[in-house]
This record gives structure tokens, C-alpha cells and sequence, in this order.
């Protein structure tokens, strides 16, 4: 029988020093860099709920540290495909251990995002790249894979539709204590911000119907009881506009779940209702900057106070927000970023999550710094860690920049401003119908 072998490249990276040992030194950020190392690769599982009975499929993670182990082992299933997934931050790691593989003449099939955007670059590293939807062309993948007659590129020829998804073979995480899952219940954002890649890489925004939905919850019940779900979803909710079937499957799975979406969530009673009894744990919300409205926001871009006042309603009802910051955008200088700083000491926020700007290749933002010459070339994609400095910002040098963040990071995660946000948690989540903390 032929095999397939699946290859993701999971979990954070960062690359300057300084940043990495502040992150490992603060608790908040640890803890939630383990939390997401411990979420399966959904892509592929979803690819391997497609494949044919005549193939067998193997899944293996990897954080980047153990490219030669990895690839001996894998060279040994003797497999007929190896495919590999991951993000820019860690693509030069894929291609590395892809060369490794091919030495052994097992062919490589590279899909994901970044593929997607650099399909050129992508191709010179891996026999096959695949374009937009993996599932759209996986048939065609194994097939060609099989007569060892791989196209070098698959492009999907338009996006696939949800309500045709498989389960995804969370059977392949093997009797690992995985208590967190990922599940999709959309794809693609009805927005466009020019800095995310994710909403308009793999085609428009799509849902998947709520009785697909229900069935990978049923399918992932049975693995683990009461598992922790993270929706792989760029803006859950953004446009449903009946949201009671979806809200229905989740909170007839009973699982906890954590999700992404925008803040006017917190101005849609039929939604706010019905939250906290669906599983909804944590929401985590782009609030971006408080003084740049970055292009293709649309109707996310609007005043701090109510966004505030979004919050705060998502927050009466037991759920938990995360307000999400982006560093750096054009005009941050360190007055800027000290107003955030100090912003953050009093928000009413359950949680923060930080990051640098970062332009990945495929966004608006790319091609803009790009024509402006201000993409740092001699600092690569495993720069684009979202903690790393990858351009010329306008108003600060990149120095200044690199230490303003670290220390905006060090002031907001320190013990005290971490301890307001634990025990606003805390009370928050006492209104919860099934409370449990899962971050
Ligand atoms: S709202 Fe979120 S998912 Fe949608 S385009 Fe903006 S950043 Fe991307």
C-alpha cells in the first residue's frame, strides 16, 4: 500500500536573543507558547480525512530542533510522499529537512501559506508545491505521487467548499494526552486587514455548515473527554447572520473552546446570549493599535472607547477577552509605545497578547514595504517570528524599535499587571456556566 507521511512544523520561533529569553522568563508568555505547541497541524489532518483507503498516512510534528532524527525515521516508513506544511517563520526549516528526505529519493509536497504566496521559491526546495485549498488537489497529489509523476505545481482551481469537508484524522495524534484540538467552522475574513495573510491567501471567506461542525465535535469527543478546542478560525461569527446552529453544535459537544474574532461580537445581543453556554471560554480580538488604523480594517476600525465598550459586554457574560496589539506600525515612536504601556496597566482586559508588525509575503503590507524598499533583506523568513524586526520602521530605528518592544513586553507581563489580569479572570469566568480556566 503507499504511504504518506505528514510533516508539520508546529510552535513559536524567535530569533534575536534578547527577546527570546524575556519571552521564556515571563509566565504568561511561556504558558501560552505551550498551549499552542500543543495544537495539532489541522491542514493536514484534514488532507489525510481525504485520502483514498489505498493509502496509508503517518503524522509526524516537528518544532524545527530535530531535522536529521526526523527525517532518518521517516526515510525508514519508506513512504511514497512525504507532505509538509508550515509557516514563514519556520519555512526554511521545511525546505531544509525536505532536502534531507529527497537525498533518500522520497519526493516532498510543500502546501500552507506561505507556499501559497511564494509558489516560485517554494518549488526550488520540494518536488511538488501546492497553491490555495489542499484539499481541492490532494486527489490529484496522491495520484501523480503514486505513478512517482508529481506536477511541480498544484494550484487550486477555485476554493473549496466547506460543506463538502471530511473529518479530520485526529486519529493519527495517536493515545498522546492531547487535551487541546483545532477545528475550523470558518475560513477566510469578510475583512482585510493589509497586515493578515490568513483572510485571503486560500480564496474568500467561507462557513462550514454547523452539521459538519457538529460531527468533527463528535469525532474529536471521542478522543478526550471534555477536550480544549481552539478554532482555527481568522474572525469566528464575523458574518453568520444566524449564528444559533453553529452556537447549537458547539454547545450540545460541550466542549471549552477558544476563538478568534472582532469586537463586535460584544455588540451582537443574539451572539452575547448564547456565548458562554456555547463552551466559549476566551475570545481573543484584534484591537490592533490604539492610534493607527491600518488599511482594510473597515468597520473594525473604530474609537477605543467602544471597542471598550464591546469588551466589556463580551466580559459580563463569562467569557474572557484578549485584547490582541500590533507594534510598530508606521508613526510608532516611543511615546507611542509608552501610551500603550501605560493603556494596558488599567485596560479591562482579561489577558494581552503583543506582537511586532510583521509583513508576510502575500499581504498588502508586504508589497507596500517592498516597493519602498524598506523590507530588511538580510534578515530572512525566520525573521517573521511576529517578535522580530523585519523592516525600516518611520519614525525609530530598528534598534529602537527591537528594545521598545522589550521592554513594552517586560512592563506589561511583569507580575503585577499579570496578577490585576489573572484576578479579573478569575472574576470574570465565576459567571461562566461551566467555568474552568484552560489558558
Ligand atoms: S479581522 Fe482579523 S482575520 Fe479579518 S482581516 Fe482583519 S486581522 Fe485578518
Amino acid at each position: 500500500m503507499p504511504h504518506v507521511a505528514l510533516v508539520p512544523f508546529t510552535g513559536f520561533r524567535i530569533r534575536e536573543r534578547e527577546m527570546r529569553e524575556l519571552g521564556m522568563a515571563l509566565p504568561g508568555l511561556r504558558a501560552r507558547a505551550g498551549a499552542i505547541a500543543q495544537l495539532p497541524a489541522l491542514g493536514l489532518l484534514t488532507l489525510a480525512g481525504l485520502n483514498s483507503p489505498a493509502w496509508t498516512c503517518s503524522y509526524h510534528e516537528s518544532d524545527g530542533s530535530d531535522a536529521h532524527p526526523l527525517a532518518e525515521q521517516i526515510i525508514s516508513l519508506r513512504p511514497d510522499l512525504v507532505a509538509v506544511s508550515a509557516l514563514t517563520a519556520s519555512i526554511d526549516e521545511a525546505y531544509a529537512f525536505s532536502r534531507l528526505v529527497q537525498k533518500a529519493d522520497v519526493p516532498v509536497v510543500l502546501g500552507g501559506l506561505h507556499a501559497t504566496a511564494c509558489p516560485e521559491e517554494a518549488a526550488q526546495h520540494v518536488d511538488a508545491v501546492v497553491v490555495g485549498d489542499g484539499e481541492s488537489v490532494w486527489a490529484d497529489v496522491l495520484a501523480d505521487a503514486e505513478y512517482r509523476a508529481l506536477k511541480r505545481i498544484y494550484r487550486a482551481r477555485k476554493p473549496f467548499d466547506l460543506r463538502e469537508s471530511p473529518i479530520p484524522r485526529f486519529d493519527l495524534l495517536g493515545a498522546v494526552d492531547r487535551p487541546r484540538f483545532t477545528l475550523q467552522t470558518q475560513r477566510g475574513c469578510p475583512l482585510a486587514c493589509d497586515f493578515c495573510a490568513a483572510s485571503r491567501l486560500l480564496g474568500p471567506w467561507r462557513e462550514k455548515p454547523a452539521t459538519k461542525v457538529a460531527a468533527e465535535l463528535e469525532a474529536i469527543g471521542s478522543l478526550a473527554e471534555r477536550p480544549i478546542i481552539e478554532l482555527a478560525d481568522d474572525n469566528t461569527l464575523a458574518s453568520r447572520s444566524h449564528p444559533g446552529p453553529l452556537l447549537d453544535a458547539l454547545a450540545g459537544s460541550g466542549v471549552r473552546y477558544f476563538t478568534e474574532a472582532d469586537w463586535r461580537l460584544g455588540e451582537r445581543p443574539d451572539i452575547l446570549g448564547r456565548l458562554a453556554g456555547s463552551g466559549c471560554v476566551q475570545v481573543l480580538v484584534g484591537m490592533e493599535s490604539l492610534e493607527v488604523s491600518h488599511g482594510g480594517m473597515g468597520p473594525k476600525g473604530a474609537p477605543v472607547s467602544r471597542i471598550l465598550e464591546a469588551v466589556e459586554a463580551i466580559q459580563a457574560t463569562g467569557v474572557a477577552v484578549i485584547g490582541c496589539f500590533i507594534v510598530g506600525a508606521d508613526g510608532e515612536t516611543e511615546a507611542s509605545l509608552d501610551r500603550l504601556g501605560t493603556f494596558l496597566e488599567s485596560a479591562p482586559l482579561a489577558d494581552v497578547q503583543l506582537t511586532l508588525q510583521t509583513p508576510f509575503p502575500g499581504t498588502a503590507l508586504h508589497r507596500r514595504l517592498e516597493r519602498a524598499g524598506r523590507l530588511l533583506g538580510h534578515r530572512g523568513w525566520s525573521y517573521y517570528t511576529l517578535f522580530d524586526v523585519t523592516y525600516q520602521p518611520t519614525s525609530m530605528s530598528v534598534e529602537a524599535l527591537e528594545l521598545g518592544f522589550r521592554s513594552l513586553v517586560q512592563r506589561v507581563f511583569s507580575a503585577v499587571p499579570a496578577q490585576r489580569r489573572a484576578s479579573l479572570r478569575r472574576r470574570i469566568w465565576a459567571k461562566h456556566p461551566s467555568f474552568a480556566p484552560c489558558a
